[in-house]
């Protein structure tokens, strides 16, 4: 598993957030790829369905037929984001 680091201030609201944050719009309002990357975090706890792992979460993205990839953002976050939130892009 490959953790992802989450900084404090990509999570507030203000102009410096809206611009260079992937996770919240300057607004305060967490963006479909924050959401994704959320997501994609609790799968892996053991204690939502014993944890899932990365090729797990690729399968069941792959059944569905999720397209993803967004350059420099994590392609199952991203592929999360695009099938479970997709009011919030950026
Ligand atoms: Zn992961």
């Amino acid at each position: 598993m490959d953790p992802q680091f989450f900084r404090k201030g990509d999570w507030g609201s203000g102009f410096s957030t809206g611009l260079f944050s992937p996770y919240a719009t300057s607004g305060g309002s967490a963006t479909s790829y924050g959401l994704g990357t959320l997501t994609h975090e609790l799968l892996h706890k053991k204690s939502v369905g014993g944890g899932f792992s990365h090729s797990d979460m690729n399968a069941a993205l792959d059944a569905v037929g999720v397209a993803g990839g967004t350059l420099g953002r994590n392609d199952i976050s991203d592929r999360i984001a695009r099938l479970c939130f997709p009011g919030s892009s950026k």
